[in-house]
């Protein structure tokens, strides 16, 4: 199984080792790894000496493109600002949570019509579409596999999506599914919506205070 992954652009050509110049193009091939894709960034030179034409007959190659290189920017940008659809997508992807590979996905989308993202490549994997993307300005390779949302799925991961810019990515504390380890199991993941209150619920008194399980921290 594929991981997804980020994957930083180099800083130096991976094949003879010289910095990058600021604005210069360069070559990045994507090769499949088994566990990973992996990718390789390499000046013109050296695309030319080894790889150029027969890259994609090589083994496990998956895609190849050029972008221009540009150097990090001096200053990182502010720790303390509030969560983006960036910086959480980062966090999922770092954090391999396949409970919220809806959200991954939807973040990624919503990154490529903002033009911080485009799709390179495109392949399947065990029957799953795995979408390549790079970031515009750092170069970064994102992996996300398409997880082939169902119409029904949409409204729970747009919740999802929301939550998590709203309240950032918590630390997985409590097993919300216990079932959520054993992917063996022939279960159907897909949460039925809660039956409607029967008629004059809400007229009952409010449940305890306790019962949310959620205490202001
Ligand atoms: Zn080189």
């Amino acid at each position: 199984m594929l991981e997804w992954n980020i994957q930083s652009r180099a800083h130096a050509c991976q094949g003879c080792g010289r910095d990058f110049k600021n604005r210069e193009t360069l070559h990045t091939v994507l090769f499949d790894e088994r566990q990973a894709y992996h990718r390789q960034d390499v000046c013109e030179a050296c695309w030319q000496a080894q790889y150029g034409e027969g890259a994609n007959h090589r083994r496990g190659f998956v895609s190849h493109w050029q972008s221009t290189y540009e150097p990090p920017p001096a200053t990182p940008p502010d720790p303390i600002q509030k969560e983006t659809a960036e910086t959480l997508l980062r966090k999922l992807l770092e954090n391999h949570e396949p409970q919220h590979a809806g959200a991954v996905f939807v973040l990624a989308v919503m990154l490529e019509r903002k033009r911080l993202l485009k799709v390179k490549a495109q392949a399947v994997e065990s029957g799953r579409r795995m979408l390549i993307y790079e970031h515009v300005r750092s170069g970064d390779v994102f992996t996300i596999p398409d997880p082939d949302l169902q119409l029904d799925q949409l409204e729970s991961v747009q919740r999802d999506v929301a939550h998590l810019l709203e309240h950032g990515l918590q630390p997985a504390a409590v097993p919300a599914e216990a079932s959520a380890a054993s992917p063996a199991t022939t279960e159907p993941a897909d949460a039925a919506p809660p039956p409607p209150p029967a008629a004059g619920a809400e007229n009952l008194a409010p449940a305890s205070p306790a019962a949310a399980g959620e205490s202001p921290s």
